[in-house]
């Protein structure tokens, strides 16, 4: 059995308050974050957008982001 090239460099999934999840490079398994680049302001292009659950889904479906 051959041990990971990177041993303290996993995969971690990481979980928006928006609800999204996402994959990447941590020494961590699991992240969480308040904001990530679906609804942060910067990526957006809109007004401060930090919510969870169904507005952000209306939000999506309103703007055709998904
Ligand atoms: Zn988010």
């Amino acid at each position: 059995m051959k041990e990971g090239i990177h041993p303290e460099y996993n995969t971690a999934v990481v979980k928006c308050a928006c609800g999204e999840t996402f994959e990447t490079g941590s020494t961590k398994k699991e992240l969480r974050v308040e904001i990530c680049s679906k609804c942060h302001p910067f990526f957006t292009g809109k007004q401060k957008f930090v919510d969870t659950g169904g507005r952000v889904d209306r939000f999506k479906k309103k703007y055709g982001l998904e």
